[in-house]
């Protein structure tokens, strides 16, 4: 693959603007070939549907979002339902050939203060979908949030405790990691924990950190915005054995999501030239 063939966009960067049939058709007509899909957005269409739409136009799913969230089933009934989920997930990833389903842990049931049971069940909830997800040939990627999200979203935040699950879990490819240039690129043992992970990374993720960021999820910046050294966290990737593409997914309620979209797109590819 030439460099521009390994782009990707995760279609969260257009959400406010494009359905998943007009990201497809609107990212293709860009050039793209990669794109990470969303499950609340596949519904609007259906697997099949979209799988069709997705062969028809050369499109590679570099990511199916979002799994995991296991921290947050409080009780035995909420861990079924939540298991239940991922397993859906886990087909319709299969279904449109996704090279991973994005995992992220979930952050604490309302009213708990036990994040150490919250990383405990996530633990536990894992191991129980890992042979799922091995008959249906796909992988987890454990995607390591930023602690600044740890309550919220996920109490799984450094690339450490991702690779010592892995070690924990002893799968094979069905468990990987989703590694994200804004979730980690504060970590001191970053390189370390990169080269420790090596081949298990399955997704790499890129935005942009803001130094004025105002919002805990929604303020993600465009590539070459921000302070974050992408080129570099990308060449570490890489030199682990990553061979994948490079997926921009930029969560930005405030500008990117109020833009016209065939703008961000234009945008995207101008700055994967020079800032990844
Ligand atoms: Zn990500």
């Amino acid at each position: 693959m030439s460099d521009y063939e390994r782009l990707a966009i995760n279609q969260v960067t257009t959400r406010e603007q494009w359905s998943l049939r007009e990201a497809i058709e609107g990212y293709a007509r860009h050039g793209i070939r990669g794109i990470a899909v969303w499950h609340d957005k596949l519904a609007e269409i259906g697997a099949g549907e979209a799988a069709r739409l997705l062969r028809d136009h050369g499109m590679s799913v570099t990511g199916y979002c979002v799994g995991g969230l296991l921290a947050e089933a409080a009780d035995g009934s909420a861990m079924q339902a939540c298991l239940d989920y991922n397993r859906r997930l886990i087909d319709e990833a299969a279904e449109i050939q996704a090279r991973c389903v994005v995992f992220i842990g979930g952050g604490l049931p309302a009213g708990s203060k036990d994040i150490d049971a919250a990383r405990q069940r996530c633990l536990e909830g894992l191991d129980k979908l890992l042979p799922h997800a091995k008959r249906a040939g796909v992988t987890l990627g454990l995607e390591p949030l930023h602690p600044m999200v740890c309550a919220l979203r996920s109490c799984l935040s450094t690339l450490r405790q991702a690779n010592d699950w892995c070690d924990q879990l002893g799968a094979g490819a069905e468990l990987g990691i989703a590694l994200d240039t804004y979730n980690v690129w504060w970590d001191p043992e970053l390189e370390a924990q990169i080269e420790r992970a090596g081949k298990r990374i399955v997704a790499f993720h890129v935005s942009d950190w803001l130094p004025d960021t105002r919002d805990l999820r929604l303020d993600r910046g465009m590539p070459g915005d921000g302070v974050i050294d992408i080129p570099k966290i990308r060449r570490m990737a890489e030199a682990a054995g990553y061979t994948g593409y490079r997926e921009i997914e930029i969560l930005s309620a405030r500008d990117w999501w109020r833009r016209d979209p065939d703008e961000v797109v234009e945008t995207v590819k101008a700055r994967y030239a020079n800032h990844i």
